[in-house]
């Protein structure tokens, strides 16, 4: 997708591999200043080799006040892409303190404070923004062991929604993208079965799951003034999942 966003500068969360590394690169591309964050250095490094110019920070999200001291002085962000998380598979008798306490915190709370930084940064400025949450599908479909995964991606969508009533009046738009399985690490660990993921990919109408690309497009389509009315909302990128 052909857009230009030169002279903003976006931050993206989980930049190191899949979407969010996508996401980083695409935007580069399009001519914004990023600002990549994510957990592991050694991807921030590879990545900073092809999008020469970015801004790397690694950090662990899921850590409160390591996200304070790395993020507080930020500066200016136009654009923010909430993309990190974590994808925990436990069937629901089997879901632990510690797996419930960091999907949470890592697919949700940091969304909050991530998004409060970014939020008051511009608000402070004066200029309008636009926020992406990458959510899933599964905010609104059930799938099995991911009951956890599936409820902080359910709570975003109202969180979503909040920011976008809370923020609207500052020219702040929040929206979410809501995929079905893309096939990065995340995907391929949620799939690993081949038969699960043959007989998943034939309930999609399209026959198929989506492809990183198709998730950043999406991402791209929300963050830039082609979708300037939209907020609050949220795309799905679902292969016709849900219309089954
Ligand atoms: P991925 O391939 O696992 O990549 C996730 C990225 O986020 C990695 O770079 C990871 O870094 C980073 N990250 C995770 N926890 C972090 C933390 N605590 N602090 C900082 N960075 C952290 O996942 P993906 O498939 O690209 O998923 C991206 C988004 O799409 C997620 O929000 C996911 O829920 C959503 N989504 C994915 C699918 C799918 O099937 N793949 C479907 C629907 C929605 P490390 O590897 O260093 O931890």
């Amino acid at each position: 997708m052909q857009l230009n966003f030169s002279g903003l500068r976006a931050l993206v969360t989980g930049a190191g591999k899949g979407i969010g590394r996508d996401t980083v690169k695409a935007l580069h591309a399009s001519g914004a200043q990023v600002v990549a964050v994510s957990r592991t250095n050694s991807d921030l490094v590879s990545l900073g080799k092809e999008c020469p110019g970015i801004e790397p920070v690694c950090v662990d999200l899921g850590d409160w006040e390591a996200t304070a001291r790395a993020l507080g002085g930020v500066g200016p962000v136009d654009l923010l892409v909430n993309n990190a998380a974590v994808a925990v598979l436990q069937p629901f008798l089997e879901v632990t303190k510690e797996a419930f306490d960091r999907s949470f915190n890592v697919n949700l709370r940091a969304v909050f404070q991530v998004s409060q930084i970014v939020a008051r940064g511009m608000i402070a400025r004066g200029v309008p923004g636009s926020i992406v949450n990458v959510s899933s599908m599964v905010a609104h479909v059930t799938f099995p062991s991911l009951s956890t995964y599936s409820s902080t991606k359910g709570a975003m969508t109202m969180l979503t929604k909040t920011m976008a009533l809370e923020l609207g009046p500052h020219k702040i738009r929040v929206n979410s993208v809501n995929p079905t399985v893309v096939l990065t690490a995340m995907g391929q660990n949620v799939c690993e079965d081949p038969e699960l993921a043959r007989r998943l990919k034939e309930r999609h109408p399209l026959k198929k799951f989506a492809e990183v690309e198709d998730v950043v497009n999406s991402i791209l389509f929300l963050l830039s003034d082609c979708s300037t009315s939209t907020s609050g909302s949220g795309i799905l990128v679902d292969a016709g999942y849900l219309a089954s």
